[in-house]
């Protein structure tokens, strides 16, 4: 418990968020996970903005211009978004 923002073992990255997040909201993330991506979004800010972005799903895009979410994450969750849109074709 010394070295605060030092992933372990045990601990998820703002990054890893962003892949977790689609199998977190289709709750089909292990409880384990699905508890360290809990865990880490209450006490990081950007992450519980960019989960509601995530969520809202409408013009997300617009919206994270008003966020204040690193530049790296950003990119990150406008990219997940865009695989998302891709993979989802009805029909298919
Ligand atoms: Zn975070």
């Amino acid at each position: 418990m010394s070295e605060c923002g030092a992933p372990g073992p045990s601990t998820i990255e703002c990054r890893q968020i962003a892949d977790l997040l689609g199998d977190y909201l289709d709750g089909t993330l292990p409880k384990h996970i699905r508890e360290l991506l809990e865990w880490h979004i209450e006490g990081c800010a950007p992450c519980v903005a960019f989960m509601n972005t995530y969520r809202g799903t409408v013009s997300a895009a617009t919206k994270l211009k008003d966020v204040e979410i690193p530049a790296e994450l950003k990119q990150r969750l406008l990219a997940v978004l865009r695989n998302q849109r891709a993979s989802r074709r009805p029909g298919a």
